[in-house]
């Protein structure tokens, strides 16, 4: 069996490393020089980033050596080669994508469910490949966009979408904005001169978390699965906003090549993992520490249901098993029917769909007074959790899906993405189902509700409607904003209605005598409930910000919106100009900015929570510097700290430029661990490259 290591060797991460770090202080004598040397470093970074998910750079320093070669690039553009990393970045919008053929037919796969079926598979290869010397080949099965790569003497020529199977849609534009796929690679060395590679395009799972919050922070409603995600992205018509969606790739077959002149087959085409450890050593994105070679179906069998087990642990989404037999010779023995190949099955996990009944649609008013529909069904465990409520998002969702109550309808939950409903199964209905009405007035102040052109919600604008009000005290309290721990939805919502909570600032000013005498509410509670409160006034801008529950300002855009300003009432005069030349700041968010700071009883809730004692000054904690003495180094804390608190302990790790991360990974270079410290520590020291650090040697390391 042959083994490569990484694309790169280590004595070749260090200079590549160094070679970056040079370059962002000084030039490499002449200009075609230090462009070839700037584009091996960014190259090398992109690597590192999207194919191992260990960055070497802070995005700063990144961005630099971009805007560098592309300076370079603008001034001498006859060195601008079509696999220069700028080179990406596509001009304009592509009309629309035309059709390509296939070199090789894309087949789909036949799928097994069981121990059983894969015992009879194996039973079946054996026969046709005339022998019982079979090795198989596993690997994940990624839920994303098929994809079909073109390379043409080492160079990316063309990306395509499976589409029919026969002729797919040509989207080399989108395809390039992905950096984990190479845009040249050095396969001719190997006497390569076409080769078609396939494989998936996907999102990681936190990546889509942080986008459907962004799409429900504009009011759209958030994509049922990476899967929908990764194909829709791949067909968006503009490829900066591509670019923009982070999407990733896994490459897991060759399935054709062209030898050059006089050529002779490299010995590591004669498997397929063998093809998959060399694609990964020229710097492709293939499964190559995911794959796993057994001898007998009873191996591959016990590796299924063991990975099942662990399906949540990997960063995308993954629907189950794919087994190959390894030999290529042996695959081209067995053939394939028009449908499949006979040498390779999928192993399908326990789907995380169901089928109940719906059963009454509920009417939520939100702290925007958008009205969202509910859909309460018989209770049915998918993927090992019980649902009942299933959001249906809008009005809109309800027509395009045309459902009724009383409707069986399909529901799908995929990995920890909220539960959908993907149809209703017509063929079942009795005649006896019920369209949906939709209210015309607010089922919590009876105002008659709106709906503006350009909208999906159906809204109620009244300021003082209940509901609302209560839901905007939840969110500004929730964990994400001011993170008031013990003041939960069920709380505020108790308060509210007592009259002990009737705006935002109200939290600063509760009447606890009363408090006290209240069920549920021992001594306590209430002394933590009100250190709670109190430690929120000093939570940094960016969490007051997205606490107010401006419309269209998720988490992310209230960091940007902090991190402009010096106190939060400076906003009293930006205009939609200024708002709109912050990044990532569109028309839309701007003019939602411009109104909220423009409306009195806001300027009176800010003057309000200024008098309480909460921050409203930018402190810059949050930001990165790029050049700080932890630049490009990532934290994590476990376990009771009796130093130092956490939060501040976490800011001045951001103030020395490193990043705080949410859990262990590979990506992790520090674990600093207090008294009683759990799994984390375990990880840590089971995945053996992270440092772990105790308090006292973490003040050592950041110098205090
Ligand atoms: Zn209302």
């Amino acid at each position: 069996m042959v083994y490569f290591a990484g694309m790169y060797t280590s004595a070749d991460e260090k200079r590549l490393y160094d070679q970056a770090k040079q370059l962002l202080l000084n030039d490499a004598g002449s200009a075609s020089d230090t462009i070839l040397l700037l584009r091996e470093a960014i190259n090398y970074a992109d690597w590192k980033y999207y194919v191992q998910s260990d960055p070497v750079l802070a995005d700063k320093e990144y961005d630099d050596l971009y805007k560098k070669l592309k300076h370079l690039e603008d001034q001498y553009p006859e060195q601008v080669t079509a696999d220069s990393p700028t080179q990406r970045v596509a001009m304009g919008l592509s009309e629309r994508f035309p059709a390509v053929s296939h070199l090789v037919p894309m087949l789909s796969l036949e799928n097994t469910y069981n121990a059983e079926d894969l015992t009879d598979w194996d039973r079946k290869c054996r026969e046709l490949a005339e022998t019982d010397e079979l090795t198989y080949c596993v690997e994940p099965k990624y839920d994303g966009a098929s994809v079909s790569l073109v390379y043409d003497d080492g160079n990316l020529v063309r990306g395509a979408t499976r589409g029919d199977g026969v002729m797919g849609e040509d989207v080399t534009i989108n395809v390039k904005q992905i950096k984990a796929i190479p845009l040249s690679a050095p396969l001719l060395q190997y006497g390569i001169r076409q080769v078609e590679i396939r494989g998936e395009i996907v999102i990681h799972k936190k990546v889509f978390e942080t986008y459907n919050k962004q799409r429900i922070a504009d009011g759209q409603p958030p994509l049922a699965n990476p899967r929908n995600a990764a194909s829709g992205t791949l067909r968006i018509l503009d490829p900066s906003e591509v670019r923009k969606r982070g999407l990733n790739a896994i490459l897991y077959s060759i399935s054709d090549y062209t030898l050059a002149d006089g050529a002779v087959r490299p010995d590591v085409l004669k498997t397929h993992y063998g093809s998959l450890q060399w694609l990964y050593s020229m710097g492709f994105p293939a499964p190559a520490r995911e794959m796993k070679v057994f001898k007998t179906i009873d191996e591959v069998i016990a590796y299924c249901a063991d990975f099942e087990l662990r399906r949540d642990d990997l960063p995308f989404e993954v629907d189950g098993l794919v087994i190959k037999v390894n030999d290529y010779a042996l695959q081209d023995r067995m053939g394939m029917t028009s449908h499949h190949p006979r040498w390779a099955v999928a192993y399908k996990f326990k789907a995380r769909q169901a089928t109940s009944k719906l059963l009454r649609v509920e009417f939520q008013v939100g702290r925007v007074g958008s009205i969202t529909p509910v859909a309460k069904i018989e209770p049915v465990p998918i993927g090992g959790v019980t649902v009942s409520s299933v959001s249906l998002f809008n009005e809109d969702v309800i027509r395009e899906k045309d459902l009724r109550i009383g409707d069986t309808v399909l529901v799908e939950r995929a990995g920890d993405v909220i539960p959908y409903i993907v149809k209703p199964l017509t063929e079942l209905r009795t005649g006896d189902e019920q369209p949906i009405v939709y209210p015309t007035h607010c089922p919590a102040c009876a105002s008659l509700l709106e709906r503006l052109p350009d909208e999906a919600a159906w809204r109620c604008i009244n300021i003082n409607c209940p509901v609302q009000v209560a839901e905007r005290i939840i969110h500004f309290a929730s964990k994400d904003a001011m993170d008031i721990r013990s003041l939960g939805a069920a709380n505020v919502q108790k308060f509210h209605d007592l009259g002990l909570l009737p705006d935002i600032p109200g939290i600063y000013h509760i009447d606890w005598e009363r408090v006290k005498g209240m069920d549920g509410f021992g001594e306590k509670s209430v002394t933590n409930l009100q250190q709670a409160i109190e430690q929120s006034k000093g939570q940094p801008l960016y969490r007051v910000i997205f606490g107010l529950g401006i419309r269209h300002v998720g988490e992310t855009t209230a960091k940007t919106l902090a991190s402009a300003v010096v106190h939060l009432t400076d906003f009293y005069s930006w205009n939609i100009e200024q708002l709109s030349a912050l990044q990532d700041i569109g028309p839309k968010v701007a003019q939602s900015v411009v109104d909220f700071f423009a409306r009195d009883e806001n300027k009176r809730m800010i003057e309000l929570l200024q008098t309480a004692g909460v921050n409203l000054i930018n402190d810059h904690r949050g930001q990165r510097p790029a050049d700080g003495a932890l630049a490009g180094k990532t934290f994590l804390f476990t376990g009771t700290l009796s130093h130092f608190k956490r939060s501040d302990a976490e800011a001045m790790v951001e103030a020395k430029g490193g990043a705080i991360l949410g859990g262990v990974s590979s990506k992790l270079n520090y674990l600093i661990v207090g008294e009683d410290a759990g799994s984390k520590l375990e990880k840590a020291k089971k995945l053996g490259s992270v440092n772990i650090l105790t308090e006292v040697e973490f003040l050592d390391l950041i110098g205090s």
